[in-house]
């Protein structure tokens, strides 16, 4: 029997991910005048989880997995995050991204605070059955954090329609009925609603259209695209920007991509990766590894996979004009620094990908109510709300100088600290 290292569980404190986002906490804070109590708070999680989950697996063995759940902070309303299945979560990172959520769900206005949770698994190698005892597991042993008055869970990376399900049905059999509102991202037959499933890409896209707008770019046939990471937001980001005209010249996964100067067929290459697990030998391509699409000559850059994908060893070989954040975290604060003196204009992930969380919000607002909207309703308040953030932080950005990000995180913060302060704390 082998000890092993439990390096993924311990704080968070020194993390890098961690200590970029206190440093942007800190950096915004200095452009409202944030009261440092206040910066005290927010500087660490409100409640944190860890929690070992036994899965017997197919093979007749039991397997320990570690999972987290961190509520960052709740004044607004009930946390609110998704649940990451992938190898390396670790409770730092889990913790970062919870402070993310808060900053995220702050700067669009929504009732709802921050929160993240995750399990380090790889579910690629699991089966559904194993994947389905997981959740379930989970589930119970987070029971008492979550609530649809508490914290709502939705999918990230390696969870999907089908996880949040089995969540919800879990959840559902402890208290004795069904309760909808636990959990974002469902099926429709449960209470999902109409536009969740593509609300990110499309907010994705939207915060370019408002950026085009501002920088005096078409979004035509010659306007060119490149997308890192292929799963849920990668995807229909590529789809919408490509429905309004633009040309998808390169997509990647966790394998590598496909680039083609005049335009991918998104749908082709979609059914081809559903089929083939890669996007090896999909016809009248150049294969392209995910380093060389950061670095290609694109007007669009939409990095939707995974965090610390543009770091100082790449970020000056970037040439967007346009990096559209749709992954949590896919630029580091050395990079973006970088970014800037090149004259990139980022659209940051907690606007850019915030329209995943706001169509969240219309779920669970329906789901209270019992009461469905159509899709053109859906995505017509996404667009009201997300275009109206963007216009915020792009107004805080030309008024004080300074870049798109830390505009961003200025002007959620600004929102919160009010909220805070209005609140104060107990006792
Ligand atoms: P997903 O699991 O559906 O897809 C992830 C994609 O990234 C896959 O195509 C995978 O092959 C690729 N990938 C994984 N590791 C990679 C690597 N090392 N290099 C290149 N590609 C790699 O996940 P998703 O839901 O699309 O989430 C993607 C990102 O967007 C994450 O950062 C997530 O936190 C963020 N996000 C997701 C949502 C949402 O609604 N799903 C909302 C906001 C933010």
């Amino acid at each position: 029997m082998t000890a092993h290292s439990d390096t993924h569980i311990v704080g968070w404190e020194d993390h890098p991910f961690y200590q970029n986002c206190l440093n942007l906490i800190e950096a915004a804070g200095e452009q409202i005048d944030l009261d440092p109590n206040v910066f005290q708070r927010l500087s660490k999680p409100r409640r944190v989880l860890y929690v070992s989950i036994p899965v017997r697996m197919d093979d007749g063995t039991i397997e320990v997995f570690d999972g987290f759940r961190v509520q960052h902070n709740t004044t607004l309303g009930p946390a609110k995050g998704g649940i990451r299945y992938h190898p390396e979560v670790n409770l730092a990172e889990t913790t970062a991204l919870s402070m993310l959520m808060t900053f995220k769900n702050a700067l669009v206005k929504l009732p709802l605070g921050g929160a993240k949770g995750g399990i380090r698994c790889d579910p690629s190698v699991m089966s559904r059955r194993e994947k389905q005892s997981l959740t379930r597991r989970y589930t119970s042993e987070i029971f008492m954090l979550i609530g649809p008055d508490r914290d709502i869970p939705a999918p990230d990376v390696g969870t999907d329609a089908q996880t949040m399900a089995w969540v919800m049905d879990t959840y559902s059999a402890q208290v004795g009925y069904a309760v909808p509102g636990v959990v974002t991202g469902k099926p429709i037959e449960i209470g999902g609603s109409l536009g969740r499933v593509d609300a990110t890409g499309r907010g994705v896209v939207y915060t370019i259209i408002e950026a085009a707008k501002r920088l005096n770019m078409d979004l035509d046939g010659n306007t060119t695209v490149a997308v890192q990471g292929f799963g849920n937001v990668g995807y229909y980001s590529a789809k919408i920007i490509n429905s309004l005209g633009c040309k998808v010249v390169a997509i990647t996964d966790v394998s590598g991509g496909i680039y083609k100067s005049d335009g991918i067929n998104i749908q082709a290459a979609k059914d081809w990766l559903d089929k083939n697990r890669t996007f090896d030998g999909f016809p009248e391509c150049d294969k392209i590894s995910n380093a060389e699409l950061l670095e290609l000559k694109v007007d669009i850059l939409i990095p939707a996979a995974l965090s610390n994908q543009i770091t100082k060893a790449n970020a000056d070989k970037v040439k967007c004009r346009i990096l559209a954040e749709g992954a949590n975290g896919p630029t580091t604060i050395e990079a973006n620094q970088i970014l800037n003196e090149k004259g990139v204009f980022t659209i940051p992930d907690i606007l850019a990908n915030s329209g995943g969380v706001i169509v969240s919000y219309f779920e669970w607002v329906q789901g209270q109510q019992s009461f469905f909207w159509s899709e053109k309703d859906v995505n017509n308040k996404l667009w009201e709300i997300i275009s109206n953030a963007f216009g915020r932080v792009y107004d805080f950005h030309q008024a004080k100088k300074i870049d798109m990000r830390l505009s961003a995180f200025a002007v959620s913060i600004e929102h919160l600290s009010k909220a805070m302060l209005y609140r104060g704390f107990f006792p």
